[in-house]
C-alpha cells in the first residue's frame, strides 16, 4: 500500500488492457490515479473505488495537445502536484508489410502511437520540472521497439521512437529529478492482442510457440513492473528501455 501513497499519477489509455490493470494495481499501491482515454474509465474508476482506492477519469486523446495540458494544469490546480505519468496509449494499426501500408494508416499510428507520447511526456515534464521533487514518467513502448517485427513497420517504428524520446529526456531531465523510462511489454492478453489475433486461433497458438515461457502475459504482470518504475524503489533506473516478455528479446 506504500509504495505509491499519496501520489497523483496519470495513466493515458487507463480504459482497458495493460492501462486498466496498471490502474488497478497503481491504486492499490496508495496513489491517486487519474485516468485519461478516448473511452470512458468509468468502470475502472468504480472499481478502484469498490476497492478502497482513489480515482478519476476524462475522456481525452492524447495527440490533443491543449487538452492533455489543460488536464494537467487542472490536476495541479486540484491536487498540488503530477507525481508520475504512465503514457501507454496505443493502437495496433493495420498488419500489412510495407509496400500495402497506406500513408493515411502510417501517419495515424505514428500519430497516436509516437506523438502522442511526445505531447503527453512534453506536458507532463513542463509540469514536473517546476516541481521541487521532479518526478517519474514510464511510457508503454514494445518488443517491436526493441526488435522488427514483420507485417507491422508503422507499429514498429513508433515504438523505436518511443525509445528514443525516453532516452533523450532522461537525459534531458535527470538533473530536475525527473525520472523516464519505458516498458517494453512482449504479448500481453489484452483486448488489443485478441484482435491482433483474431484471424485464427493457430495465429495465437503459433505465437505462444514462439515465446520462451510458452504463454501471454496478464496484464498484471506488466503493471507491476509499471508500478515499481514509477516508485521511489526504483529511483536509480533511468533511460531504460525494460523487456517484460518472457524471454523473447533474449532469444
Ligand atoms: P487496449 O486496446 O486494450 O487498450 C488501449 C487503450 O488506449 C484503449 O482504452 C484505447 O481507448 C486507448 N487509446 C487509443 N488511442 C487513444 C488516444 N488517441 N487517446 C487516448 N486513448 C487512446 O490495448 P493494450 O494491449 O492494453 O495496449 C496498451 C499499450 O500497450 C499500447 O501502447 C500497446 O501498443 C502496448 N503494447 C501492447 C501489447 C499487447 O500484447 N497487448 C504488447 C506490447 C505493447
Amino acid at each position: 500500500m506504500t509504495l505509491l501513497k499519496n501520489q497523483n499519477i496519470l495513466i493515458t489509455g487507463g480504459a482497458s488492457g495493460i492501462g486498466r490493470a496498471s490502474a488497478m494495481t497503481i491504486a492499490k499501491d496508495g496513489a491517486h490515479v487519474i485516468i485519461a482515454d478516448l473511452s470512458p474509465g468509468t468502470e475502472v474508476v468504480e472499481a478502484i473505488r469498490s476497492a478502497g482506492g482513489s480515482a478519476e477519469c476524462h475522456e481525452l486523446d492524447v495527440t490533443c495537445e491543449g487538452d492533455v495540458r489543460t488536464l494537467v494544469r487542472d490536476v495541479v490546480t486540484r491536487r498540488g502536484a503530477l507525481n508520475g505519468a504512465f503514457n501507454n496509449a496505443g493502437i495496433e494499426g493495420p498488419t500489412a508489410k510495407i509496400v500495402d501500408l497506406s500513408f493515411e494508416d502510417w501517419e495515424r499510428v505514428i500519430r497516436i502511437n509516437l506523438t502522442g507520447v511526445f505531447t503527453c511526456m512534453k506536458c507532463e515534464i513542463e509540469q514536473m520540472s517546476e516541481q521541487d521533487n521532479g518526478g517519474s514518467i514510464v511510457s508503454t513502448a514494445s518488443i517491436a521497439g526493441l526488435v522488427g517485427l514483420a507485417g507491422a513497420p508503422a507499429y514498429n517504428a513508433a515504438k523505436h521512437g518511443v525509445i528514443g524520446l525516453t532516452k533523450t529526456c532522461a537525459l534531458e531531465y535527470a538533473s530536475k529529478n525527473i525520472r523516464v523510462n519505458a516498458v517494453c511489454p512482449g504479448f500481453i492478453d489484452t483486448p488489443m492482442l485478441d484482435r491482433v489475433t483474431s484471424a485464427s486461433a493457430q495465429i495465437r497458438d503459433r505465437l505462444i510457440g514462439a515465446i520462451p515461457q510458452r504463454r501471454v502475459a496478464q496484464p498484471e504482470e506488466i503493471a507491476d513492473v509499471v508500478a515499481w518504475l514509477l516508485s521511489a524503489r526504483s529511483s536509480y533506473m533511468n533511460g531504460a528501455a525494460l523487456p517484460v516478455d518472457g524471454g523473447w528479446v533474449a532469444q
